[in-house]
């Protein structure tokens, strides 16, 4: 167990293949969470021993990710820290004396056998309908230090032949495991092979080395990662056992399950169901590209909230945290076991409150390329303005330009629907008289024009609904939207009456 008087040191430790999915966005968020309520450190920590699976530009995007997300790391690749390097392929020289002190403490031992050797058995196995396993059944007669002399391994090594130091696996024993989410779990040993820890080819260590060490060195007191990582976890609890160190802590997270049946949120759900399941977009060294939540028009703050709850609950009808309000409430202890299924309507829905509760002014800011991509040539300020007046609407800041847009540009048609409703002679002929009206009143107060008008339209016994439902025809276009009196007033009593003209001439008198 973990000892309760070391500072909290937590990690983040990512390989970098690829884009990072939200999955591992909430890996680092919950860290993160943890690290900042224990008022301990958080790590960045790039696991790119697998020159294989490396992908160029992922390491970055990760850095990204981060940062758009408001998820600060206190050491790591970047800024540095007491324990720097912090991508492991720069630390190198660290890893094989480990793997050897483990070969010395009779843990670990050599093995030779080529990849043409391992083939052919794994071949013979299939043939006798099983699986091949390196384990302890083979161990002793196959190419390793336990079955060759010392002066054939040294002779071997000496001549430069390949060889690997793999963990010699106990054959049969409950290896005791605690789990901060999942409690206790025992698992034998009997079915679990020995792994390789380092490889003399490429004088790297896999990941469960490298791993553990780093851990290890980097004083890390919880590790808090995806539940795919479980099945390693007995070989961690005797990499920590054969080491004879303090063991972390661990809690492996539920997985994030597709928003319908069976499985893990995959690259391809997002795909199927148009919703990102990557923060930023990825375009990936091979020209494909994949959308993001920063990109779609999620503002992170929305982002962070939805993902926080995938999987951790409250305890309460609290839906909405700020960062600051998720440090406070998170508790590893309110982790759920199950998967977490992932709602895309939830995520807009969450999207929609954020744009509700943020400044006009960041929005405006936000929105300001949209506007000028459409030709809108508009000042943050007046945007800003016009926003407030709507943005209870919006879902997504493209929402905002959307129903602003005739606040800057007159209507570029009229709605059928509406115009064949209320679009008739009567009230064109009315529509006239308001007209008149609007140009002897100042209508710089919204709410004093509005009450002056309906007041008017009531001397005069006219019906309430058909002439203000033509009147906004005219300046709007439709018979729906924001309050009237507000676009008239925003727009100007210029603009509104030539909009009324514009109206009248290009729709006529009215049947
Ligand atoms: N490099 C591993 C990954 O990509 C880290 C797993 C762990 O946190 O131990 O997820």
């Amino acid at each position: 167990m973990a000892d309760n008087n070391r500072k909290v040191r937590v990690r983040f430790a990512p390989s970098p293949t690829g884009a990072l999915h939200i999955g591992g966005v909430r890996t680092a968020l919950y860290n993160y969470l943890f690290a900042r309520q224990h008022g301990g450190d958080f790590i960045l920590r790039i696991e790119d021993t697998d020159s294989q699976r490396f992908v160029p530009g992922a390491e970055n995007y990760i850095i990204e990710s981060l940062k758009w997300c408001g998820i600060h790391t206190d050491e790591g690749v970047e800024q540095g820290g007491p324990h720097a390097p912090y991508r492991q392929s720069e630390r190198k020289e660290i890893y094989l004396q480990y793997a050897k002190q483990l070969v010395q403490s009779g843990n670990a031992y050599y093995a030779f056998d080529t990849a043409e050797q391992l083939d052919a058995l794994r071949k013979q196995a299939e043939a006798e309908g099983k699986t091949f396993a390196y384990d302890h059944t083979v161990r002793r007669q196959l190419q390793t230090s336990l079955a060759l002399t010392q002066q054939e391994v040294d002779e071997r090594i000496a001549r430069g032949d390949n060889w690997v130091i793999r963990f010699m696996m106990p054959e049969d024993e409950d290896v005791q495991m605690d789990d901060i989410i999942r409690g206790h779990i025992v698992i034998n040993t009997k079915t679990l092979d020995d792994k390789v820890l380092y490889k003399s080819a490429d004088q790297l260590p896999t990941y469960h080395l490298a791993n553990i060490v780093d851990d290890h060195l980097m004083e890390i007191t919880h590790v808090i990662r995806g539940e795919e990582w479980l099945p390693s976890l007995p070989l961690h609890y005797l990499l920590y056992r054969a080491f004879g160190w303090q063991r972390p802590e661990f809690a492996h997270l539920p997985l994030l399950l597709k928003p319908q049946g069976q499985g893990k949120l995959s690259k391809r759900d997002g795909d199927k169901f148009g919703f990102p399941v990557f923060p930023l977009q990825w375009d990936a060294p091979d020209g494909s590209s994949a959308m993001g939540y920063r990109e779609s028009g999620y503002l992170p703050e929305a982002f962070i909230n939805m993902l926080a709850l995938l999987g951790w609950n409250p305890g309460t009808e609290q839906e909405i945290f700020s960062m600051d309000e998720l440090i406070n409430a998170f508790s590893l202890d309110k982790v759920s076991k199950s998967g977490a299924r992932f709602n895309p309507d939830k995520a807009k829905w969450f999207n929609a409150q954020y744009i509700r509760m943020a400044d006009d002014q960041r929005l405006a800011q936000l929105v300001q390329p949209i506007y000028a991509q459409r030709g809108i040539s508009v000042t943050i300020d007046r945007a800003a303005q016009a926003i407030a007046l709507i943005k209870e609407r919006a879902t997504f800041p493209v929402d905002l330009v959307d129903l602003t847009q005739k606040l800057f540009v007159r209507p570029a048609d009229y709605d059928e629907k509406s115009v064949a409703k209320f679009w008739k002679a009567d009230n064109v002929a009315r529509l006239a008289e308001l007209r008149q009206l609007l140009e002897a009143d100042s209508i710089t107060d919204p709410a004093a024009a509005e009450a002056r008008v309906h007041e008017w339209i009531k001397s005069k016994d006219y019906s309430m609904g058909q002439l203000m439902n033509t009147l906004r025809i005219a300046i709007w276009g439709v018979s729906q939207g924001p309050s009237i009196f507000h676009i008239i007033s925003f727009i100007g009593k210029e603009e509104a009456l030539a909009r009324i003209d514009v109206a009248a001439a290009s729709l006529g008198q009215g049947a």
